[in-house]
């Protein structure tokens, strides 16, 4: 059995009770190294081989996998955050149900999540945006043309963009161009949930600048919206003037 695991966006606590089981019990664990925290890999047991895979191929990768699933040991494959976004797991169940050899999928905090909590904020405000966009500007994997950042600009939803703090300028100018006002509010963070934890707030036409003037440049995301500014309505959920499945609106 190969188990997949989310490390979590960093802390070493962050990763999940189930994630945390599956790390100690492994013999085999091979890691994202750009970013999963080697504190984790402290909760492994003696012997426990170990691998980063930031210089494998998906092959070699392949290879180390079945080569403990045939010797018969436990392998753990710990990708950073959460495996969903941007972490090239797919390939890598479709080559082990190819193989025939059994997976299993644990989920962890994306670092989308981490950055929430670092700036205090909360995505989906009622009366400011009831969307979050998760992207990333366009590298060396393309992106496909109509998921432009422009055009997801154009719907002021709050975003979130993966993969691309070295090219700031580039966000915002394609944001501003696709439709939000160059003063929506705008941050980055920078090792969200790590000890060099940094968060930069500004709007679209200051954030670059911001961003330059701390070096940040890599392990970042950059979030725009509405969301990071003082105005909202209060939810309807716990509003006393409001019946839902659990409760009765209260009478005045
Ligand atoms: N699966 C991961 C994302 C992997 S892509 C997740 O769920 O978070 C790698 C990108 O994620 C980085 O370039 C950066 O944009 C972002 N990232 C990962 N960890 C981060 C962290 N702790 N703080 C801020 N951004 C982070």
């Amino acid at each position: 059995m190969i188990h997949f695991v989310g490390a979590g966006p960093g802390a070493p606590d962050l990763i999940t009770v189930r994630g945390q089981r599956l790390v100690r019990q492994a013999d085999v664990i091979v890691y994202a190294g750009s970013l999963v925290n080697e504190e984790i890999l402290k909760e492994a047991k003696a012997g426990c081989a170990i691998y980063n895979s930031a210089s494998m191929t998906l092959e070699e990768v392949l290879e180390v996998l079945l080569k403990a699933e045939r010797t018969g040991r436990s392998a753990v494959r710990l990708h950073t955050g959460d495996p969903c976004l941007y972490g090239a797991i797919r390939e890598q169940m479709d080559a082990l149900e190819r193989e025939g050899i059994e997976y299993d999928y644990t989920p962890g905090v994306s670092s989308f999540c981490a950055a929430a909590a670092a700036l205090e904020a909360e995505y989906t405000l009622p009366g400011v945006s009831q969307t979050v966009i998760i992207t990333r500007l366009a590298g060396r994997t393309p992106v496909p043309q109509a998921e432009n950042l422009e055009s997801l600009a154009a719907h002021r939803a709050s975003m979130v963009i993966f993969l691309s703090a070295k090219e700031t300028g580039e966000v915002c100018r394609q944001l501003i161009e696709g439709g939000y006002p160059p003063d929506t509010p705008a941050a980055i963070v920078y090792k969200a949930s790590w000890p060099q934890e940094k968060t930069v707030r500004g709007t679209l036409d200051t954030l670059p600048a911001l961003a330059a003037q701390e070096g940040i440049e890599k392990t970042a995301l950059i979030t725009v919206g509405g969301f990071l500014g003082g105005e909202y309505e209060r939810s309807k959920l716990y509003d006393p003037s409001f019946s839902h499945g659990c409760r009765q609106a209260q009478k005045d």
